[in-house]
Parts: C-alpha cells; sequence; structure tokens
C-alpha cells in the first residue's frame, strides 16, 4: 500500500502547478500533476506575454506554459489529464477521485486557478487572444492607438478601463445597470479620465468578426429603450469577474465569500500537508509571475512538511 501513496499530487497545470511540479520535481519527490479541464491554465489561452521576466522579445502564453511543462517533465514530474471529482482531505493520507481511479498522497498543492468570466456570446471563444480579453495588463499593449471596449461594473473593469487609457484613443465601458459594485474611489477616477466613456444599462449580445480573426464590432442592446446597434470597436475586454476553481473543495478548506481558498503563511491551508498557490488564493495580483512564486513556496512547504513528517 505505502508505495502507492504519492508524495506530492498538484492539482492544476498553469504556471503555478508547473512551478511547484519544477520545485518538488528537482527534490526528487517524483510529484503527480492532475491537469483539470482547462491544461494550461490562462496563459494558454492568452497571446504574446511580454511581462515575464526571462523573455526580452516576449513569448506566446502557450509556449511559455509547454516549456513550463517540458522544463518540470525533465525532472521527473509526472502528467496526468483528468479532473479531480472529490478529494478527501479528513486524514492522511489525503485521498483523490480522479474518474474511476483513487490517488493517494501525503501533501497536495492546489492549484487550480480561476476561471475568466465569460458572457457566453457566440462568437466569443473563436475571438479569444484575437482582440477578446479578460486581462488588460496581458494584452492592452496590442490595442496602442485604437479604440476598446470594457465590460463590467466592478472594480476590474474600472481598473483595466483606466489601464487601457494608457494605449487606447477611447475605452467604452459598457455596464448593464446604471449602478456600480466599483469602489467609489474607482469609479471616480474612471468618470474623472476624458478618455472613458460610458455607456450603461448595455448589454453585449455578440462580438464580431470570428471569420476575420479579429474583433471588429459588437452587437449592443439598450436594456432601457430596447435599440440595438452595432457598436465597432478594436477590442473588448472583460472585467465581469473570476470564478475560483474550489468547487471539490467546499466544506474541507477555508474559502472567502466568492470560493477563493484561504491561506495563511502565503500558501498554508487550515489541513497540515494540503496548500494552495496561484490564482485559486490569488484574487489582488493574479499575475503569471506571481502564480509562479506562489508555486514555488507551496513546493518548498510541501518538501519541508515531508521532511518533518517523515517515517
Ligand atoms: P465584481 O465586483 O463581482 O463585479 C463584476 C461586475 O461584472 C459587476 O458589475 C457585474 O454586474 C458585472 N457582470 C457580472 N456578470 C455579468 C454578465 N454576465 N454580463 C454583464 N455584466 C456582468 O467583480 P470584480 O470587479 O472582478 O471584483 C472582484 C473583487 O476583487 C471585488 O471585491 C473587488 O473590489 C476586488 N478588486 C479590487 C481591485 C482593487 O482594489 N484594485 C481591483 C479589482 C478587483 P452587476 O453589478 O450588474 O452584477
Amino acid at each position: 500500500m505505502e508505495d502507492t501513496v504519492r508524495n506530492v499530487v498538484i492539482i492544476g497545470s498553469g504556471c503555478a502547478g508547473h512551478t511547484a511540479a519544477l520545485y518538488t520535481a528537482r527534490a526528487n519527490l517524483k510529484p503527480l500533476v492532475l491537469e483539470g479541464h482547462e491544461p494550461g491554465g490562462q496563459l494558454s489561452l492568452t497571446t504574446l506575454v511580454e511581462n515575464f521576466p526571462g523573455f526580452p522579445d516576449g513569448i506566446q502564453g502557450p509556449e511559455l506554459i509547454e516549456n513550463m511543462r517540458k522544463q518540470a517533465g525533465r525532472f521527473g514530474a509526472q502528467y496526468q489529464l483528468g479532473q479531480v471529482e472529490s478529494v478527501d482531505l479528513s486524514g492522511s493520507p489525503f485521498t483523490l477521485q480522479v474518474g474511476r481511479e483513487t490517488i493517494q498522497t501525503k501533501t497536495l498543492i492546489i492549484a487550480s486557478g480561476a476561471s475568466a468570466r465569460w458572457l457566453g456570446l457566440p462568437g466569443e471563444q473563436a475571438l479569444i487572444g484575437h482582440g477578446v480579453s479578460s486581462c488588460a495588463t496581458c494584452d492592452g499593449f496590442f490595442f496602442s492607438g485604437k479604440e476598446i471596449a470594457v465590460i463590467g461594473g466592478g472594480d476590474s473593469a474600472m481598473e483595466e478601463a483606466n489601464f487601457l487609457t494608457r494605449f487606447a484613443t477611447k475605452v467604452t465601458l459598457i455596464h448593464r445597470r446604471d449602478e456600480f459594485r466599483a469602489s467609489k474611489i474607482m469609479l471616480d477616477r474612471a468618470r474623472k479620465n476624458d478618455k472613458i466613456h460610458f455607456l450603461t444599462n448595455t448589454v453585449v449580445e455578440d462580438v464580431y468578426d470570428p471569420a476575420q480573426a479579429e474583433v471588429t464590432a459588437l452587437k449592443l442592446r439598450n436594456l432601457q429603450t430596447g435599440r440595438v446597434w452595432d457598436f465597432p470597436t478594436s477590442a473588448m475586454f472583460l472585467g465581469i469577474g473570476h470564478i475560483p476553481n474550489t468547487k471539490v473543495f467546499e466544506g474541507q478548506l477555508d474559502m472567502d465569500s466568492d470560493g477563493y481558498l484561504m491561506t495563511q503563511n502565503y500558501v498554508s491551508t487550515r489541513v497540515p500537508g494540503v496548500f494552495a498557490c496561484g490564482d485559486v488564493q490569488d484574487r489582488r495580483f493574479r499575475q503569471a509571475i506571481t502564480a509562479a512564486g506562489t508555486g514555488c513556496m507551496a513546493a518548498l512547504e510541501a518538501e519541508r512538511f515531508l521532511e518533518a513528517h517523515a517515517e
């Protein structure tokens, strides 16, 4: 039985998961990475990444993530496709159910990330990376001198809109109501910015044009007047929130009101031996480099935990 119990299982194969895999593999712990339903995480959805140190000319998001996977694999990290359906963290070893397979592990690193909330428009998914984005810091630069639309009425949308005015000639913030969830300071800042225009009580019904592989316009509807029109724009940035991938941990780990895992000492959950890193426990920074940083921390903590609990 003992040899079937893993030292480390990592849930998630984004930047945090691969970094945790690299460190634990180099510590000779033979980690198993369960890749999850979005292998590669959010980096696999973006195009050119220019803010990850070490790549003076930038690197494509999918290439960066593939490099990380190869690098961890070189030191013995194992990868397995599959979705964790349930976990039992009540005693050691921890038990995970992945399809029909039961996996046991002494430590668990949760790097399951957060998925951007999308609108679910017909043309939306095909245009991700071609003008549809959920990350202004990643993709804003590509729309220098262009007009951009930002969707949402919370702090994320205000922050994205403000940030995007560095590049865009005009940013139109489109929100479905005329009241905002955004904090007063963030809303005021956006309102004072001459480049930001507000379109309220308005929803997006579609984004064009997948056939041209670029965003050319949005189909909008005013909820008060019923008017429907095509709104020309070069990009649509979504600031409508993220959903942390934590459903399987409900009732077993502490979460905030939106489902983000709560950690102490950077990456420790309330269950000794279970660590969380990357966007699943970070709603504030959400950068590839910060995810990699906490992935490293989780790996080092798992290594220390195993040393302290060695039989
Ligand atoms: P949020 O506060 O939940 O706001 C989401 C916004 O998106 C809301 O305005 C919501 O509209 C809209 N929305 C959601 N689903 C939509 C849909 N299907 N169609 C159209 N609109 C939709 O999310 P967030 O802005 O990402 O912020 C999350 C948390 O992070 C907040 O606590 C925020 O304060 C914090 N945050 C802080 C900062 C900062 O301090 N620098 C920056 C970013 C985020 P309704 O209002 O109509 O529901």
